[in-house]
């Protein structure tokens, strides 16, 4: 290596798609690398945002639950990042793999491709998250089979305000703005992880038979679907659980907090379904979580703190129907089918841990199901073009990598390309653990970088591939004069939204349409 290579290095310019925790956690660690006060030379590096919509910070905004509003407070070290002027970020922008397929009905935001991105940059994250759920696959849970079927995703997104949710191109008979909330009594859940949970307590905590619980109104979940909420009638929530009790997906936090909920009943598990769990789960070899495990399976055991006994005669109350797996849905005769019923297969552990179906089935009567299976990642729209591919896998729903580095269906690096969060890994993990990630994968980065920068090669980039050294200092021209939000609109409508909760006496009154929230910046 040459001193005077690394003199001309070309500076690093990262373009991150996403501004969930992901993105921002490794935006704000590849600026940290270079910080001139810590004697690591600045070498002239940016860091350009791109978000679909005109609001960043993805599931902090549009996943966490409203009633954990500590939660969102990274949020405030996310403005801090975006304070740093070798930031920039660019909402309402969708990054998109070429210009084949049209955006959504209703859409307003910006398109830029990648090969229009490409000259600009020396490195692209994807970081984009995971933004559908898994389907169930099975007879009646088809997309607009049956009304008063949801998946988890789309309700946190309603009660979360997302515009997607809350597009009124979207808005039909299957829509939660249309349910009619006083057929709603017994809601089933599918899945015992913490998203199952969270959508477990919105119904519990506004439904109109809690007797008094209207701690949701102080947040920021919408007052339409307040109102909406509040003359639902949830009487009984239940979540059906494909394995047994020492297989549940949820912690002990969320679950205490489930069960000291006012007004509300947990339904005792079986004794015999409890204690065989207790015990294997005392054999666990690997100590946290063994523990962890212990304590979940003993607050179940003490159940809640309103006893199920007393509450028999009062609404409403919630419970765990164990080794259920669901096997078909039945809708009713109206015109358009609302559901009525669901079959489920009634299963055993297998000698992997596995849920194995037994071929007995049993069936309960429901007005709402909602399905929380999990999330799963989606390619960027117009994956179909060839020039400067992204990669996706389409059985594991992830961008395919080595060390994060995004590899093709045959496990090449592609140069300058890197993942991180849930796209890169699935949906596991909470924010802690996917600071952790997004740090790991900026370290990575900058590794490369600087040996690339400093050794005989000069480092893999994106922006050469289209036959650029040294990446473009400016903004994407395809942006030039388009409506993209910057990180100072952002805060005006943040500002706006934060004054019209006040004068709600809430925390914050979302904008559910993007239509909107462009309206306050224009
Ligand atoms: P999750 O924790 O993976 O739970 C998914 C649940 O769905 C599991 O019980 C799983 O059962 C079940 N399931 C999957 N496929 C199924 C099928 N085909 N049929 C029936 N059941 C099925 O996912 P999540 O609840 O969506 O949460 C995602 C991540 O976000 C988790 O890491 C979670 O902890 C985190 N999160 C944290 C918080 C918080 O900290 N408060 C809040 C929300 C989310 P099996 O175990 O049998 O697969």
């Amino acid at each position: 290596m040459s001193a005077s290579r690394a003199a001309h290095a070309p500076p690093l310019r990262l373009a991150v798609v996403g501004s969930g925790p992901s993105g921002f956690y490794a935006a704000s660690r590849v600026l940290q690398s270079f910080d001139r006060s810590k004697g690591t030379g600045d070498d002239g590096v940016e860091v350009h945002m791109f978000e679909r919509l005109p609001t960043p910070f993805g599931l902090v905004r549009y996943g966490v639950a409203p009633d954990h509003p500590e939660v969102k407070n990274v949020e405030n070290k996310f403005t801090e990042v975006a304070s740093d002027p070798r930031f920039r970020f660019f909402g309402n922008v969708c990054v998109t793999a070429s210009n084949d397929e049209p955006p959504p009905p209703g859409s307003l935001s910006v398109d830029i491709t990648i090969p229009q991105l490409a000259p600009y940059y020396t490195h692209i994250l994807f970081a984009y998250g995971a933004s559908e759920s898994r389907p169930l696959g099975i007879p009646g849970s088809g997309p607009k089979e049956l009304r008063n079927v949801f998946s988890a995703l789309k309700f946190v997104e309603w009660y979360n305000g997302h515009p997607d949710a809350h597009n009124p191109a979207n808005d039909d008979e299957f829509s939660l703005n249309r349910v009619d909330g006083s057929k709603i009594r017994r809601a089933a859940l599918i899945g015992a992880g913490n998203v199952a949970l969270d959508v477990a307590r919105v119904l519990l905590r506004q439904s109109a038979s809690a007797p008094v619980d209207e701690s949701l109104a102080k947040t920021d979940v919408p007052s339409p679907v307040l109102d909406a909420l509040r003359t639902w009638k949830v009487e009984e929530v239940n979540l059906y659980v494909r394995r047994d009790a020492a297989h549940l997906a949820f912690t002990n936090k969320e679950l205490r907090e489930m069960l000291n909920l006012p007004h509300v009943a947990f339904r005792p598990v079986p004794e015999d379904q409890l204690d065989p769990a207790i015990q294997q789960v005392s054999t666990l070899t690997e100590a946290g979580q063994k523990r962890a495990m212990t304590r979940l399976l003993g607050q179940l055991k003490k159940g809640s703190k309103l006893s199920y006994a007393q509450n028999e005669a009062h609404i409403p109350r919630w419970g765990l129907h164990l080794l259920r797996s669901p096997a078909a849905l039945h809708g009713t005769d109206d015109p358009v089918p609302a559901l009525r019923s669901v079959d489920w297969n009634v299963t055993e552990i297998g000698a992997d841990n596995r849920a194995v179906i037994k071929g007995e089935q049993v069936s309960s009567d429901e007005d709402l199901l909602i399905s929380s299976v999990g999330y799963r990642s989606v390619p960027l729209r117009g994956e179909k073009d060839t020039t400067m591919q992204v990669p996706f896998d389409k059985t594991r729903y992830v961008i395919p990598n080595i060390r994060n580095r995004v590899v093709d269906d045959e496990g090449k690096v592609q140069p300058g390309m890197f993942v991180s969060g849930w796209l890169a890994t699935g949906p596991v993990g909470v924010i802690v653990s996917t600071m952790f990630d997004a740090f790991g994968v900026a370290d990575e980065l900058v590794k490369e970088w600087r040996a690339g920068v400093q050794g005989t090669e000069p480092p893999p980039t994106l922006c050469a591939q289209v036959g650029i050294r040294e990446a473009l200092r400016e903004a994407p021209e395809a942006l030039r004069g388009q409506r993209t939000v910057s990180y100072d609109q952002w805060l005006a409508i943040d500002r706006a939204e934060r004054d019209r909760g006040q004068a709600l006496g809430k925390s914050r009154e979302k904008f559910l349409t993007v239509a909107e929230m462009l309206r306050v910046i224009e």
